[in-house]
């Protein structure tokens, strides 16, 4: 993609990055420029997200492309670890002891990163559960917290030392809606003059929090730009019908009892205006996507 599409000089860009598991082809091709600010990647169960974000954070290599972000080179020794030092990743299953308490945890993840002055470590952990609003229950036990709080537990465990590069996957999963809505806003600060990548089935997360969108389908790129270009992309193309429309790509009963179709609408339908999600599957091309509701 060109980079008219980005605000602002790229601080991440991949070139070709490719993975295969055994007979499974992960990442197949994968191109893309990050810029400051928060990137969603989109895309279906499988589609490669989960294997994206290992590489990116450095948890696995690719085995194939390349890729540099905030000016350091992975592929080298030196490179990596400087990248390491300024990376914040947040995995998908975050290795929680659950009898550590908040504030345990995050220190133990802060001498992970090398904090090794105990004074300086110890206000650094203090300074991230307090930008997660955690700073009460930090002596609460991980198994006493809920979700909602387990998971701001590991975002400030993926901020310590400030990191330039944040690598977020799925943190808004398993999530209430008011605690969503939360995590969005811790999610949006983070991203103020960083670098965030953010998986996600949530097409809504996109919607309210990403300055950019990625959208991944078997291993490749298939979208990438503006939140506001993806739903463009179903301009003309949703419509609402009193019976399912056969002829529709995708279609599903709405609350109100009629059917909203995406696709190729027929002759005087009744358009309807497009929502990202509508983009984002019309961009999947009648793959199964999973649907939020
Ligand atoms: P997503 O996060 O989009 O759901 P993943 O990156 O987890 O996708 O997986 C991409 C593909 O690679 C899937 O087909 C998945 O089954 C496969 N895969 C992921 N991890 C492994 C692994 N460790 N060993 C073998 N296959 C894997």
């Amino acid at each position: 993609m060109t980079t008219e599409f980005l605000a602002g000089p790229a601080t991440v860009t991949a070139t070709d990055l490719a993975l295969r598991y055994g007979g499974t082809q992960a990442l197949d091709g994968v191109s893309l420029r990050l810029t400051r600010g928060v990137t969603g990647l989109l895309g279906p169960n499988g589609a490669g997200k989960t294997t994206l974000l290992r590489v990116l954070a450095t948890a696995v290599p690719a085995d194939g492309g390349e890729f540099t972000a905030l000016g350091h080179d992975p592929g080298t020794a030196s490179g990596r670890l400087a990248l390491r030092r300024t990376l914040g990743y947040l995995p998908q299953t975050p290795g929680f002891h659950p009898n550590f308490t908040a504030f345990e945890f995050v220190d133990y993840v802060a001498i992970l990163k090398e904090l090794s002055d105990r004074t300086a470590r110890h206000q650094e952990v203090r300074r991230v559960l307090e930008a997660v609003d955690l700073s009460d229950v930090r002596g609460k036990r991980l198994k006493r917290l809920s979700g909602g709080m387990r998971q701001r537990v590991a975002l400030a465990a993926a901020l310590v030392g400030d990191p330039g590069f944040l690598v977020l996957d799925e943190p808004t999963v398993g999530l209430d809606p008011e605690q969503r809505m939360r995590f969005r806003e811790l999610i949006a600060e983070a991203g103020e003059g960083r670098t965030v990548l953010l998986s996600t089935h949530q097409t809504e997360d996109v919607a309210m929090l990403c300055h950019r969108v990625v959208v991944l389908s078997h291993g490749r790129v298939r979208f990438e730009g503006t939140p506001a270009d993806l739903t463009a992309r179903a301009d003309g193309r949703v419509w609402s019908s009193a019976e399912r429309d056969p002829g529709a790509l995708a279609g599903w009963r709405t609350g109100t009892g009629t059917y909203r179709n995406i696709g190729d609408p027929p002759p005087g339908a009744e358009l309807l205006d497009p929502t990202l999600e509508d983009g984002y599957l019309l961009t999947l091309d009648g793959e199964s996507a999973e649907v939020s509701a």
